[in-house]
């Protein structure tokens, strides 16, 4: 039954929301990632989220609402270099790769098991400029041509604020945007996540929030500015980030 499963059609709301609506082959390649997420989902546990409405707002609009306001962090440059650190089933990269095919989006995960399920994923739907690469990102981070090598962080669901930052901006360019996508937002969170970017090169360029379509839950979008190289010690080790947040 899985092969005939599409999503529903809801171009009016894209168009709204976002004043862009996928093509047709982006629809079969929205479509074709709903179908083999179902069918992975029958061996490794990817994601909860499976129902065509939930998938199509908390999986595809979701994470590419972010960009609604693109030329903001992205400049012109049809060149983008993105990560997407702890993608699990490959949230936000995979559908921010089939939006913007001129861009190259890595999927970074410490999960094994995950990253061999999307490297089969992107074969089959042929999306090339997706890659694949396991590691811990306190690793991945420290490695010479990990470093300050994209021009975009995407982070979602993987731990607090403070931690993410640590985590994404060690990746970055100077001039490169990370991307926290949280739920809930407060004024005092902005303030101590101020304190924390400064130590890592970077400010906090614009807190933004959404309201999904179709269910009306918030949404709060951090974007982090990479203004000066970051210190040679962040990231620390693997687990201290988590363990002992900044
Ligand atoms: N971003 C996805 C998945 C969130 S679950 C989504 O929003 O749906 C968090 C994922 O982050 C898990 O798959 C976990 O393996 C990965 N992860 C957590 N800490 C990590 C680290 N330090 N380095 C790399 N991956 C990590």
């Amino acid at each position: 039954m899985i092969e005939t499963i599409t999503l529903p059609n809801l171009d009016e709301v894209w168009q709204e929301t976002m004043n862009w609506k996928p093509n047709d082959r982006q629809k079969e390649l929205f479509n074709g990632l709903y179908r083999e997420i179902l069918i992975g989902n029958q061996e490794t546990n990817l994601t909860r989220i499976t129902e065509k409405q939930d998938f199509w707002e908390k999986h595809l609009w979701d994470s590419l609402i972010v960009f609604k306001n693109i030329e903001t962090i992205a400049g012109k440059n049809p060149k983008i270099k993105a990560i997407d650190i702890g993608t699990g089933a490959g949230f936000p990269g995979i559908p921010v790769a089939i939006a913007h095919p001129s861009w190259k989006v890595k999927l970074l995960d410490a999960t094994r098991k995950k990253i061999y399920f999307l490297q089969s994923l992107i074969e089959k739907l042929g999306l090339k400029n997706l890659k694949t690469l396991i590691g811990r990102v306190e690793e991945i981070g420290r490695e010479k041509i990990h470093r300050e090598a994209y021009n975009i962080a995407l982070i979602r669901a993987v731990g607090k604020p403070s931690v993410c930052a640590e985590y994404a901006l060690p990746l970055l360019e100077i001039g490169g945007f990370a991307i926290l996508y949280r739920g809930n937002w407060s004024v005092e969170e902005t303030d101590s996540l101020n304190v924390v970017v400064s130590q890592l090169g970077g400010k906090i360029a614009l807190v933004e929030a959404f309201e999904t379509p179709l269910t009306n839950s918030i949404r709060h979008c951090i974007y982090l500015e990479k203004i000066s190289s970051t210190p040679s010690k962040f990231p620390r080790g693997v687990g201290i980030p988590s363990h002992q947040p900044l």
